[in-house]
């Protein structure tokens, strides 16, 4: 299957097991804003309780936040959101279609990279046993050529987006001889800075001020910084986590819930000590990774992408890479950001946001290192890990979402073999007893068959089935989700087997 074919299925599978939806649908839609249906909101919910516990919970130095999404206009000015939160569009004046510049280079840059790809396909197959990766795209003279017009492309585009010179990036895109990918033409408009940021008004007794929706969730963490400092009593090095939604004023917005106006972020700060900065760096880099490892992500699917290229007030930065339908792509960041964040705040603020260090008898501004992951990104990477469809002995194909338990919108499906003959009034008994502790699913209808699929579509890692049998043994069968295999246990043992399954300390232990 194609890739594209695979993202396809993963959109229409989430829309018909009621995971997303599009937003306000019977209004023809709403472009890059999508829904989380009664499946969806369970397995975002899980996901998030999962990396709240990993941050907040597993460490004793790292506090929670929840701060307002409306700041006062000057936070995002002291940010450099105002002036610099932008990305450069171009117009295709035959389509009226509106691209990010950078984009369109890149997805050229994407084709030549095709290109290679294909040339070490062929070479493969010519050489056999015999063919040498690195000597191959070192020493062909047309995967050089390819090589070499990738890294002169990337100069001119960096060395254009530093300076800020738009007339540059068309220029490349004319000599490239880019074309709309709607109209075919080269028709091209100026290239102009969009701010991303949407805006809104606040009636105050004074007047109207300008507000924005936050575009991140981390400035609310750098103003709370003394608050929380000095009412937790917080000793350097610790860390403030909040998880909520940030808009962006996307332009291009693709790819499903990859890039969405309205989205969520899990966002972690942590302060350190100038000069420990690096060490803490690789520590959450690391931790980061083995954070998407517990979870079952294939370590192949999973990368590094150190940036090159650093925002002006980092000194390192990374990105935790993953293997969509659509090629690598980021889902985390990690980044050393200084003192600039607290260091424009105390200059727009007037107001001190230093630590005193009690040790050295010092005052200093903290340096931050920080984690920020996308919680819809991380859910569209669970779906694509993990929806697979297999092939079964009888010929049939099934589709299963192999989610961890932890995160499984439901844990255990209660279903009575037969609606009648006292079946149903034990099956809503376990169902009874099992609900304060796990989320359970109720189904009388259809035949078996048809009720495991359902489950196995949606991630339920266990069935519990009751028949005649159950009604003279006390005991229920027992299916598992990815193996199928089924075996039968006593009524009692089912919480006792169930917690020892679905256990967030197994999870959590990984990490
Ligand atoms: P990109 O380069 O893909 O636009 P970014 O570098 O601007 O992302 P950050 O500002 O570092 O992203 O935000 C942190 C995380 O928030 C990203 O790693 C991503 O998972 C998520 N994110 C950012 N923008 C969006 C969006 N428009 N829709 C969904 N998730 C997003």
């Amino acid at each position: 299957m194609s890739g594209e074919e695979q993202f396809k299925k993963i959109i229409s599978h989430c829309k018909e097991y009621g995971f997303i939806f599009p937003s306000s649908e019977i209004y023809e839609g709403l472009a890059a804003v999508y829904d989380y249906g009664q499946n969806g909101v369970e397995l975002k919910n899980n996901l998030r309780l999962f990396w709240w516990k990993s941050m907040v919970q597993m460490h004793q130095n790292i506090v929670g936040l929840d701060s307002a999404i409306f700041m006062h206009p000057k936070v995002w000015k002291a940010s450099g959101h105002v002036d610099g939160f932008s990305d450069p569009m171009i117009d295709n004046k035959d389509s009226k279609k509106r691209y990010r510049a950078d984009v369109l280079i890149e997805d050229y840059q994407g084709k030549i990279t095709a290109k290679i790809d294909k040339e070490v396909a062929k070479a493969k197959e010519r050489f056999g046993e015999k063919f040498n990766l690195d000597e191959f795209l070192t020493t062909n003279e047309r995967v050089v050529n390819y090589t070499k017009e990738i890294t002169r492309i990337d100069e001119v585009l960096k060395a254009a987006l530093e300076m800020g010179e738009l007339s540059k990036i068309k220029s490349l895109i004319e000599e490239l001889e880019i074309v709309c990918p709607i109209s075919g033409s080269k028709n091209w408009t100026e290239v102009r800075q969009f701010n991303l940021m949407y805006s809104t008004q606040m009636t105050a007794t004074d007047g109207e001020s300008e507000l924005y929706l936050r575009p991140e969730t981390a400035q609310g963490i750098f103003v709370n910084f003394l608050n929380v400092q000095k009412s937790g009593r917080m000793k350097i090095p610790f860390g403030i986590a909040q998880t909520g939604k940030a808009f962006r004023n996307e332009i291009v917005a693709r790819q499903f819930i990859m890039r969405m106006k309205e989205f969520e972020q899990m966002e972690m700060q942590f302060f350190v000590k100038p000069g420990t900065e690096m060490h803490w760096y690789s520590y959450w880099k690391q931790n980061r990774m083995k954070w998407h490892q517990a979870l079952g992500t294939h370590d192949q699917n999973l990368k590094y992408h150190d940036h090159l290229k650093l925002a002006h007030y980092a000194n390192a930065a990374v990105d935790i890479e993953y293997k969509f339908p659509f090629g690598f792509k980021e889902v985390e960041g990690i980044h050393s950001r200084t003192d600039f964040d607290l260091g424009k705040h105390q200059e727009f603020s007037g107001k001190k946001l230093q630590y005193f260090d009690a040790e050295t008898n010092q005052n200093f501004t903290p340096y931050v290192v920080e984690t920020s992951i996308g919680l819809d990104r991380l859910f569209l990477l669970q779906m694509c890990e993990n929806l697979v469809e297999e092939t079964l002995e009888n010929g049939e194909t099934r589709t299963v979402l192999k989610v961890n338990p932890v995160l499984a919108p439901y844990k255990v499906a209660i279903l009575p073999l037969v609606k009648k003959d006292g079946l149903p009034e034990m099956a809503e008994k376990i169902y009874n007893d099992l609900k304060f502790d796990f989320n359970c699913f109720y189904e009388e209808k259809d035949t078996i068959g048809k009720r495991y699929r359902r489950q196995d579509a949606i991630g339920t890692p266990f069935c519990v089935t009751i028949d005649y049998d159950s009604l003279e043994d006390q005991s229920i069968t027992l299916r598992y989700r990815d193996s199928m295999e089924q075996k039968r246990i006593k009524i009692e043992e089912l919480h006792r087997f169930l917690s020892h399954e679905i256990s967030w300390k197994n999870l959590l232990d990984k990490v």
